[in-house]
């Protein structure tokens, strides 16, 4: 049977779109989990959203399990194949189509790197809402799928708020074009959202129009210590209010920023005795007006006690050391084996969250180190386990641990990375019978025959 499908694929799509057996690099057998890779039956890479179509048409009439693959950067599992799929990679699907400059929107294809649609933007004097670590590899087409957040969510939302249009191939190779430019346009249900955020389970994104936005003058940059979590939150409400907006609000407690600051050569921005500290970035449009305002705004917060300490970046270099620290806790976590996991509750909670979960994982597991983190400002929290063991029972349990605390404390078990493989257990902590039992409808009525991304987020 499997040598029909392969038949007819290559018969369809040309061979060089069809590989097989050693053709097949390990690239394709895992996201950037590294949790448990598998080879797919075969990979495709269609060059056009008709190539797509025409691969889906064939994978649904032979009823075979087709996995969409983008930069292969996420954190969830989705797109690690389980065993005898069809893997659809994007690889070739790429290039920009338009800038329109009156409509402030760039249209893309879906396997185009978030990189390269920011220099585009960058190009022609505008911005793109959407950042994060993974530029460089992650495809927009990827993004979407996740509904990726990144650093710059505070400011102008995940991913789904920069999508205005979207091209999308359903399971049986219907193209459903929706290249939308408006902001307004309330002509009945908005479908694209159904696929924002869906994991590759409900269609794959061809191309999309995304928002984007003017280029700031320049942007400003300090790190703070703090006293509490409480200081935490009221120094971003303050920030808020003084500047109309920040641009960024990463907050890290005592033990990310001293494991990050022990494991590093050079001397770390500030000592590492303080309880909290926070990035905060403003992007402004008026560099010097700016910059005053930005300095008035901490020296504020310093004279009622919201902050210890404060050091402004007077160049980008020591913007970029200060960014170093909070983006250094996800790389050592990688080197070190932590496990990662992405939660999210509202703001006002988080404090309480984090001694809560600490108390509740000490109790168990003494010698576990955990370490909190996140984008405050987006209420969103990574919280990472050393557990000091490569026991799966163990590692398992401890993340029962925190997951049963967000359950109690009413969060996500999902904040931006999705629920792919790794999540799946526990996705009715977050979401109700009767959401699930929708999702489950939503599901069959777009993809009856189960065809795509099988054995992920539901
Ligand atoms: C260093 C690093 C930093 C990161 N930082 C962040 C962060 O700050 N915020 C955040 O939200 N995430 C972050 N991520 C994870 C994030 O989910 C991904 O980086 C990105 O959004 C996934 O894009 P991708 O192209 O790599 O998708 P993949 O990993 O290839 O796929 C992810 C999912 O999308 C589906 N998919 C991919 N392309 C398509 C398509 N065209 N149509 C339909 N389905 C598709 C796949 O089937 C899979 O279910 C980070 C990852 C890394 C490695």
């Amino acid at each position: 049977v499997a040598s029909d499908i392969l038949a007819a694929l290559r018969a369809t799509l040309g061979n060089d779109a069809v590989l097989t057996g050693d053709a097949i690099g390990p690239r394709y057998a895992c996201d950037a989990t590294g949790v448990a890779p598998k080879l797919p039956l075969a990979v495709l890479r269609p060059r056009t959203t008709e190539e797509v179509s025409a691969a889906l048409q064939v994978c649904n009439a032979h009823r075979v399990a087709v996995l969409p693959q983008g930069g292969l950067t996420g954190l969830a599992g989705a797109a690690t194949p389980l065993g005898g799929e069809i893997v659809l990679s994007l690889e070739r699907l790429t290039g920009i189509e338009e800038v329109d400059p009156a409509a402030a929107t760039i249209t893309v294809r879906a396997g185009t790197p978030l990189q390269r649609v920011q220099e585009v933007a960058d190009e022609a004097g505008y911005m793109l809402g959407l950042d994060l670590g993974a530029r460089g590899s992650a495809q927009i087409g990827g993004n979407i799928a996740t509904n990726a957040g990144g650093i710059r969510v505070i400011r102008y939302g995940m991913a789904r708020e920069q999508v205005l249009g979207l091209e999308v191939v359903l399971a049986d190779g219907t193209v459903m074009t929706s290249l939308n430019k408006m902001l307004k346009n309330n002509a009945a249900y908005d479908l694209k959202h159904l696929f924002i955020g869906s994991e590759g389970t409900l269609g794959i994104v061809t191309r999309a129009v995304l928002r984007l936005h003017p280029r700031p003058a320049g942007i400003l940059t300090a790190l703070c210590a703090l006293p509490s979590y409480q200081a935490v939150v009221d120094f971003l409400r303050h920030a808020q209010r003084a500047l109309g907006q920040v641009s960024a609000f990463e907050a890290m407690w005592n033990d990310a920023y001293r494991f990050v600051a022990d494991r590093r050569a050079d001397n770390p921005p500030m000592p590492v005795t303080h309880p909290f500290y926070v990035i905060i970035e403003h992007a402004g449009t008026d560099l010097e007006a700016d910059a005053a305002a930005f300095e008035t705004m901490l020296a504020d917060a310093h004279g009622q006690g919201m902050l210890i300490d404060v050091t402004v970046a007077q160049s980008e270099k020591q913007a970029r050391a200060m960014w170093v620290i909070r983006e250094g806790v996800a790389e050592w976590e990688a080197v070190v084996g932590q496990i990662h996991l992405d939660v999210s509750m509202p703001i006002g909670t988080i404090g309480e969250f984090v001694e809560d979960c600490r108390g509740r994982l000490a109790a168990r597991w003494p010698a576990l180190i955990p370490t909190f983190y996140g984008h405050i400002g987006d209420s969103n929290l990574h919280v990472s386990l050393a557990p000091g063991t490569d026991d799966a029972g163990v590692r398992h349990a401890a993340e029962q641990t925190v997951y049963d605390t967000v359950r109690d404390f009413k969060g996500s078990i999902s904040a931006e990375h999705g629920i792919g493989t790794l999540k799946r257990e526990w996705l009715s902590y977050s979401r109700t019978p009767e959401e699930i039992a929708l999702m489950h409808r939503l599901k069959t009525a777009l993809d009856p025959n189960g065809i795509l991304n099988p054995g992920k987020v539901l």
